[in-house]
């Protein structure tokens, strides 16, 4: 009967190693300790929510503006009532049109104030949304339009349309966020 052998989680290094290679490794293990923190951290946990993992590429907005709307949504720290009054600068968190709280998603989707930005490309968004539940995608139609694409649910093509509607709605909208 063969002994058993003991495991040497140890690597022999190559012995030569090019700069290229050397970069790469580098990069591999930043990327691999960024990741394990991200995942153990306790803050930012909304921001995790929508960009789990830290390698995911952010399409942004032109507009600076626009781009500065979205940061603060993907942060969760815009100036709409709802972050407004959990950080303490504001004295309610129920919106303008008085009927709920002024969050992102009643702001993309159900306020009467911004009716006239919600364009025809919102129904864009509803065949998505309802293409990517039939794949097992549990999150929001917020979710869908905000995240960046990370979970395969959605195409390429359709997070840039997706992408597409949101920006131009946020660059119509007169609430700055
Ligand atoms: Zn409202």
């Amino acid at each position: 009967m063969a002994a058993m052998s003991t495991v040497n989680w140890k690597m022999d290094a190559p012995t030569n190693i090019s700069i290229a290679d050397a970069y790469k490794m580098s990069a591999d293990i930043a990327e691999t300790s960024w990741q394990l923190r991200w995942d153990c951290d306790s803050k930012g946990r909304h921001t995790y929510e929508l960009i789990a993992e830290v390698s995911t590429k952010i399409l942004w907005p032109r507009r600076q503006e626009v781009a500065v709307a979205y940061c603060r949504i993907l942060l969760h720290d815009t100036m709409l009532n709802a972050d407004a009054f959990r950080t303490g600068v504001a004295e309610s968190s129920i919106c303008a049109c008085g009927t709920d709280n002024e969050t992102v998603e009643h702001v993309l989707f159900r306020c009467a104030i911004h009716g006239d930005c919600r364009t025809q490309p919102m129904d864009v968004v509803d065949d998505i949304w309802i293409s990517a539940t039939a794949k097992n995608f549990v999150h929001s139609k917020a979710h869908i339009l905000i995240a960046p694409n990370f979970s395969g649910f959605v195409t390429k093509h359709e997070n840039c349309t997706l992408k597409e509607v949101l920006f131009q709605f946020l660059a119509t909208i007169e609430r700055k966020m």
